[in-house]
């Protein structure tokens, strides 16, 4: 069910209505529009009959939201939201128009490694580093990250070279330590359907960066996305990362139909990252270009300065150089289709 409060609405009026909706043991999330506030109601397991909330002051009307998903839904939330990540070189958009750039290696290896890749991109304009310091492996005798120690790491990018940090939590434990340590927290898209891990995501401080499920149908996408919201936490940005099909040239099929699919149903950003998507290092280029074409709000892509050397997916990896190349050309793909990258 979704409230929609009058343009004139006074914020009393939202926190009353809001209040009425939680005495009744239910969760009221109020979604500010440029034009009105509308009040999304989550937690009813069943019908619940809200038509007495249009004859509280302020109120418009109450409309079912017939969609399995209600709060990642446009018909909650017209306007494109757009995540703010701060970082020590300003804020960074994503939505809306602002398509944001993600580089760095898969893993945190080494001190060394992260510091002469963030060194490397520094002069590409990349102000999001990525890394893994948990590791989410298919084979447990792969390597499995540094943990904290690896956090650590990438906080000493973030001092030194001023990126906002973009790392993954494989765990609940985890979870808390990226919340902590991290600007953006990635749930992988292994965890993706991990419910306990969405639901303490939605629940933590920072904006989260949601991959999809390399089988997950776009409904089990946005339901996934749905439990961050429903437990608080709006700040959440999608990524499509390739889906497992017959294709055998490539170890996933970049599913970029699906970033105008996403926009018509919901008003979260989607980014797009070309190197799980593709898993080889030729075809980052191009479909990063094509992912900004289809109007993806943000490139992840994976970047090492030593590629032959890297412990986790260096076949896919391109090098700081190419990185820079790609990022001018998405810049004048981004422009085409009305979209400035940061
Ligand atoms: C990653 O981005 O480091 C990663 C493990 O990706 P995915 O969850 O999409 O496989
Ligand atoms: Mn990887």
């Amino acid at each position: 069910m979704l409230v929609v409060m009058q343009s004139h609405a006074s914020e009393q009026q939202v926190r009353e209505v809001c209040e009425r909706i939680e005495s009744l043991g239910l969760k009221a999330h109020a979604i500010p529009g440029s034009g009105r506030t509308a009040i999304g109601i989550t937690g009813n397991n069943g019908a619940v009959d809200l038509g007495f909330l249009e004859s509280m002051p302020g109120v418009i009307e109450c409309i079912p939201v017939t969609k399995p998903y209600k709060l990642v839904s446009r018909d909650v939330k017209q306007e494109d939201t757009v995540v703010r990540i701060p970082t020590p070189s300003g804020d960074v958009l994503v939505g809306g128009g602002h398509l944001a750039m993600i580089a760095g290696p898969c893993a945190v290896e080494t001190e060394e490694q992260c510091l002469a890749v963030a060194a490397q991109l520094k002069p590409t304009g990349v102000r999001l580093f990525r890394g893994g310091a948990y590791k989410p492996r298919t084979s447990p005798y792969s390597f499995q990250g540094l943990g904290l120690a690896g956090l650590k790491i990438l906080a000493k990018v973030r001092d030194t070279y001023g990126f906002g940090i973009v790392t993954e939590a494989i765990d609940n434990e985890s979870l808390d330590l990226v919340d902590e340590w991290a600007d953006v927290i990635q749930i992988g898209a292994r965890n993706m359907q991990n419910f306990s891990l969405l639901k303490r995501a939605g629940r933590a401080k920072k904006p989260v960066l949601l991959k999809r499920g390399m089988s997950a149908t776009l409904d089990e996408f946005l339901m996934a996305a749905e439990y961050i919201l429903s437990e608080g936490n709006y700040n959440v940005m999608l990524c499509e990362r390739g889906v497992r099909t017959f294709s055998d040239f490539s170890r996933n099929t970049l599913d970029l139909a699906v970033v105008p699919a996403v926009k018509k149903r919901s008003h979260l950003p989607i980014l797009v990252d070309p190197s799980h998507g593709t898993g080889k290092r030729h075809k980052v280029l191009p479909l990063s270009l094509a992912a900004a074409a289809v109007g993806a709000d943000g490139l992840l892509v994976e970047v090492h300065h030593q590629p032959e050397k890297a412990l986790s997916d260096g076949i896919q990896s391109i090098l700081p150089s190419e990185y820079a190349q790609l990022f001018q050309e998405v810049q004048q793909i981004a422009s085409v289709v009305h979209h400035t990258v940061n």
